[in-house]
């Protein structure tokens, strides 16, 4: 148990010494007598990240995308009823494939939410494909994973024009497809949604709908949703590469750095951090880029905490047009991005630490402590910061506030380290300012 402790501690320390961001570590208070009594009790998680995110397969991703572009086009007003062609072909498609990636003793359910959508002056019955696997605790909530599969050309209204979408968005349902297919084994503690939304791309009326009729009208208790677009390339228009990282937009009411889904951005940005996923997740002070939007949008909007991965440089050449396809993207840089929000889900899905702290008089914060913790990071924040300014982990669940106080900072999030190294899901901030 010694050699596990310091052995994780040591990852932890390679980890950070990694890092672009000057994360402090601090490790007063981490001596191997501090370790919890019980602390030969604890039982590894059956499957350690690393091994859950070897699952991802990027072939899996390429075939999916290579299918969908060639549907021809995946406009709202084009054909609906045909296998292999158009938003029809593109419905049928990740139906058939949301069941064949499942064994059929899963619990998974695929369902489709019909819905009209409108555009250039045609109504259409539109559908957003469902997959849902049901949590084992009611109180965990639901977890939404979402992508859109509509794709569009260079003339919006042209429903006929070559439109492969590849990276806009067949990367983000590829995405979806291999989550649903790698998590549908197992039941997790949150409930999980993986949904294929239409109609994004003609102001995002599959996602409105959904939020609509699904969410708000069953009272669905959503915990996240994790919107995938974009997801399939680390080249620039101008050759420039970024295969290291992925942005993380969430909305915040204007000039204010919080809100449900900018804490959710925080929460999954240290999740991945902490678990060492291959690409650094760099969080965005924004909704969306300037003057576009995605699915997540139409939940955050209505309150419910949403956040969009998207490739760190784009190439918006390419978007919208007959130039979006598989040749230009990088297939390895999409297995990675499969891989953050795979690390993200099964985190979010099955963490359940979410502590009751307390101050003594001694300025030490205290926290329940949790049965299955080898040992805790502790997160801190300054005020209005947008990300976490400093990280250091201990093994008894307290520690001293004076010198973080000292230092300015206001808030601290608390996650616990399980003995496989899995890093779970942090706790909500704690401000203590004041105190
Ligand atoms: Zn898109």
């Amino acid at each position: 148990m010694r050699t596990n402790v310091w052995f994780h501690i040591a990852s932890f320390l390679t980890a950070f010494a990694l890092l672009t961001i000057p994360f402090v570590s601090t490790l007063a208070q981490d001596e191997v007598a501090l370790l919890p009594a019980n602390a030969n009790t604890f039982v590894p998680a059956a499957a350690p990240l690393g091994d859950l995110l070897s699952l991802v397969s990027e072939g899996n991703m390429r075939q999916h995308i290579t299918n969908l572009q060639n549907m021809g086009t995946r406009h709202v007003n084009s054909s609906l009823n045909t296998a292999g062609e158009g938003i029809g072909g593109a419905a049928m498609y990740i139906t058939q494939q949301f069941e064949s990636g499942c064994a059929d003793t899963s619990p998974v359910q695929v369902s489709a939410q019909p819905f009209y959508a409108e555009f250039n002056g045609r109504m259409s019955e539109q559908q957003n494909i469902i997959a849902t696997l049901p949590g084992s605790d009611a109180s965990a909530g639901t977890i939404i994973v979402g992508a859109h599969y509509d794709s569009i050309s260079t003339d919006f209204n042209d429903a006929y024009a070559f439109a492969p979408g590849a990276n806009d968005n067949a990367s983000g349902v590829a995405g979806l497809l291999e989550l649903s297919r790698i998590l549908c084994g197992q039941t997790h503690r949150a409930t999980l949604m993986f949904v294929a939304f239409a109609a994004e791309e003609v102001n995002k009326q599959g996602s409105r709908a959904f939020v609509r009729d699904v969410v708000t009208a069953g009272n669905m208790q959503v915990k996240a949703m994790i919107n995938l677009d974009i997801i399939g390339g680390s080249m620039g228009a101008n050759g420039d590469m970024n295969p290291n990282q992925i942005r993380l937009f969430s909305d915040a009411p204007e000039g204010m750095s919080d809100s449900s889904s900018r804490q959710l951005a925080r929460l999954i940005s240290q999740i991945c951090h902490n678990n060492n996923v291959p690409l650094e997740v760099v969080m965005q002070d924004r909704g969306d880029r300037p003057g576009r939007y995605g699915d997540h949008l139409s939940f955050s909007e209505r309150g419910y905490p949403a956040v969009r991965f998207i490739e760190a440089v784009e190439h918006p050449n390419n978007q919208h047009s007959a130039m979006d396809t598989l040749n230009y993207l990088q297939p390895g840089y999409m297995g990675s991005a499969a891989q953050v929000v795979l690390a993200t889900v099964f985190v979010l899905a099955n963490g359940t630490f979410s502590p009751q702290m307390t101050v003594g008089s001694d300025a030490m914060l205290t926290w329940q402590p949790d049965p299955d913790a080898v040992s805790y990071v502790v997160s801190a924040r300054m005020p209005g910061g947008l990300t976490y300014d400093q990280q250091f982990e201990v093994t008894t669940p307290q520690i001293a506030l004076d010198t973080l106080i000292a230092t300015g900072y206001t808030s601290v999030s608390i996650a616990s380290r399980d003995a496989s190294g899995v890093v779970g899901q942090p706790s909500m901030d704690w401000a203590f300012s004041g105190v």
